[in-house]
């Protein structure tokens, strides 16, 4: 027998109908000579009555478990008044069955099918296929659907060709590790897995196609967050002969469309762009969360005349004005000087404006026309707060962005559901690796340097600027990108800035090099992450996004469903000529 209609559909106008529903038993209320079942499926819930009218179909269903796969035969009824249910497209009627049959039996589910009581998360990941059968999850991963569907058709209308790239290839360096796959019929060789599809898209531009576009998985070796994963999902674009302007108005127009399509949210485009400068010196960090204010104030020159040690020793002195925050305890204020110390600040001065003037145990160390000054430039009034950072540029401006953000929320500043996109442009192309005590590329080393500044590469690389643009939402980076270097000599050039001796820039990257040789058009792209995207568009607490992955990894990169990584066997490992160093159960 097959199903005329599914769970979610019944309503009102088929009362009178013959129906047939399939779906898993998702409650059970058993009076003996009267049981209601909610039968449960994708689309829905509907409610099913068996009485003693129908004594085998009753007796079938006082068989039936939670979870169990049933079929069942009734006519649809209007509800008795007073117990619709107004929250359910199917709440006004229900189905008085006259046949029941089970399909599959389950066993006691490991975990409640049901959003108000979550399992701790190996116990999700383990019976993943239960947990994907909670209504909040099934809601995300049709939400993701959609999602997809619209940015295929937004691609497809502006021309953009889906174009597959390999899984196995060299290696695509973004900063990450590789994972390797050796190769049993060329031994002593490997494959990398993409950390994207960076190098082939380029050489698709190379091939003539003009606009490419892949929903590509990319697969990054690195410690895992809530917003990591080994694997994750972009959204890969690349064009030829793009301006930056271009691929502002492609990302602009893409975010609207998808987001009109998908919660008929309308976004005000263009996106606002914010030179990394200006983000530095009025958030403190390359991603602002633009839904509110706050924005932090640069005080080095005017605290350097106090005579505070800590302020005339710092490189970089910042202010947040807490707004109206001056009655915060000092319990509050320690979770503060906690929170800046994760970022590697030493202390936080603190200072509260009251009648003018600062109540502070370093007050005495500003005269009282530095406090005007101060007071002027933080815009700050009886009530407020100041909370100041010295250290050099990197730390002071890290603190002061993770406190700005703490406030915002706790504070309450903005609606959650708000969405505030931007465009960071004109980034450095190189930043300093303290630890390594080197220069790495701030994008990655295929990014165009300014025109203006090829001249600085080798002499001073701190000065060279980048075509390269983040898109950030809510204070997320969603998207990176940039106008790409599409001449050998210039990629020779930043290579050996980046320090890449030539015999190996040539033995990693000497297929592109080779590629330009053949004309390379000018071109550029971004790529957006589908994952952490549909995890804001959602509100995920944390922006959690294995909650928008049908089958993520938990914490230590595990997959505690099919029990990957596994040990291989000793066949395998002969055939690759492969011997793990370390033993592992
Ligand atoms: N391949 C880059 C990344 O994964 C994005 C891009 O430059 O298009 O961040």
């Amino acid at each position: 027998m097959k199903r005329t209609h599914t769970c979610g559909q019944l309503a009102k106008k088929e009362i009178g109908k013959k129906v047939v529903l399939q779906g898993w038993v998702d409650t059970v209320r058993s009076y003996g000579e009267l049981v209601f079942i909610d039968l449960r499926d994708r689309y829905g819930k509907t409610q099913l009555v068996f009485s003693n009218e129908s004594k085998k179909a009753l007796e079938v269903a006082n068989q039936f478990r939670r979870e169990y796969v049933v079929e069942i035969e009734g006519v649809v009824s209007a509800r008795k008044l007073g117990t619709e249910k107004k929250d359910w497209p199917t709440g006004e009627i229900e189905v008085v069955c006259e046949k029941a049959e089970i399909l599959n039996v389950a066993e006691v589910p490991p975990l409640e099918i049901d959003d108000r009581a979550l399992a701790n998360e190996d116990v999700r990941l383990k019976y993943r296929y239960l947990d994907l059968r909670r209504p909040t999850m099934q809601h995300n991963i049709i939400f993701r659907h959609a999602v997809l569907q619209a940015i295929r058709r937004y691609m497809h209308d502006n021309k953009f060709l889906e174009i597959e790239t390999p899984m196995l290839i060299r290696s695509t360096p973004e900063g990450a590790r590789d994972y390797i796959v050796p190769s049993r019929v060329n031994p002593g060789k490997a494959y990398s897995l993409p950390q994207s599809p960076q190098l082939y898209k380029q050489i698709l531009m190379v091939a003539g196609f003009d606009r490419y576009f892949q929903i590509a998985r990319c697969l990054r070796d690195e410690d895992l967050r809530a917003d990591r994963q080994p694997e994750f999902t972009q959204l890969d674009v690349e064009m030829s002969f793009p301006s930056e302007e271009d691929i502002y108005n492609l990302g602009d127009g893409l975010m609207k469309y998808v987001f009109h399509e998908t919660m008929g949210t309308d976004l005000k485009i263009p996106f606002p762009r914010i030179t990394y400068a200006e983000s530095m010196e009025k958030f403190g960090c390359d991603k602002p969360d633009l839904r509110f204010g706050l924005e932090l104030a640069e005080v080095t020159d005017l605290l350097k005349k106090s005579d505070f040690e800590v302020f005339k020793n710092a490189s970089t002195i910042k202010c947040l004005n807490a707004v109206g925050c001056g009655n915060f305890t000092k319990g509050d204020l320690a979770k503060l000087t906690d929170l800046a110390k994760v970022y590697k600040a030493k202390g936080l001065v603190t200072i509260k404006i009251a009648g003018g003037k600062m109540e502070s145990n370093v007050a005495k160390y500003i005269s009282d026309s530095l406090q005007k000054e101060l007071i002027k430039k933080t815009n700050a009034k009886d009530g407020d707060l100041l909370l100041l950072v010295a250290d050099n540029f990197k730390i002071t401006n890290a603190a002061l962005a993770a406190l700005r953000n703490d406030l915002g929320k706790r504070l309450n500043l903005y609606d959650p559901k708000d969405f505030k996109f931007c465009w960071i442009v004109d980034f450095p192309l190189f930043e300093w690796n303290e630890d390594e005590e080197k220069w790495d590329a701030a994008h990655h080393m295929f990014t165009m340097p300014k025109k203006e500044h090829l001249k600085y590469l080798q002499t001073d690389k701190g000065k060279v600027h980048a075509q390269c643009y983040d898109m950030v939402l809510n204070g997320v980076e969603i998207a990176s990108g940039s106008i790409r270097i599409h001449r050998a000599d210039i990629q020779e050039q930043v290579m050996k800035a980046l320090g890449i001796e030539k015999a190996d820039a040539e033995k990693k990257f000497g297929f592109l090099l080779e590629a330009f040789k053949y004309g390379a058009p000018p071109h550029g792209g971004f790529a957006p992450g589908i994952d952490r995207l549909i995890a804001l568009m959602l509100g995920i607490p944390g922006g959690d996004i294995r909650e928008v992955m049908a089958f993520p990894k938990n914490k230590s990169a595990e997959c505690p469903m099919d029990g990957c990584p596994t040990v291989p066997d000793e066949k395998t490992l002969k055939e690759l000529n492969m011997k793990f160093m370390v033993e592992k159960k």
